[in-house]
């Protein structure tokens, strides 16, 4: 099996579970954060205290995009480039997060299906190692 690497370290992980994305949440105000917040931003809190969480797997489309063109460096993708969707979504746990979409037809996206978390390639590095991250596909 081909190794991988995450794109960014302390954003996802694969759990136990399945594929999971690390936040917090304010244990007095119960603020969900994702990526992880040192300290709770919600300004009618007064007592910020944070802890690790995890988020997901399941969520609902928000809202959509095609990216069309290919996004400028650091981004990379795997060549030639291919437009892909990218997806506003909203999870249970009170959070909209943005990813990349997982399906072979951006325009076929549905605002309202219901989606789950995956973590796929989304190019091969230099040393041969798939660099993967979080993607929601359709249910
Ligand atoms: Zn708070």
């Amino acid at each position: 099996m081909t190794e991988q690497i995450p794109v960014t370290e302390g954003l996802f992980a694969q759990t136990a579970q399945g594929p999971r994305l690390l936040g917090s949440r304010c244990r007095s105000c119960e603020a969900p954060y994702f990526p992880r917040s040192p300290v709770c931003r919600n300004p009618g809190c007064e007592d910020s205290q944070m802890e690790d969480t995890d988020f997901g797997p399941r969520g609902t489309l928000w809202s959509c995009a095609v990216q069309n063109y290919p996004p400028p460096p650091p981004a990379r993708y795997e060549e030639p480039y291919t437009p892909y969707a990218i997806g506003v979504v909203d999870l249970a746990e009170g959070l909209r997060v943005v990813a990349r979409m997982s399906v072979d037809d951006p325009m076929a996206l549905q605002v309202g299906s219901d989606v789950e978390l995956t973590i796929e390639p989304i190019y091969r590095d230099e040393e041969g190692r798939d660099v993967v991250t979080w993607k929601f596909k359709p249910l």
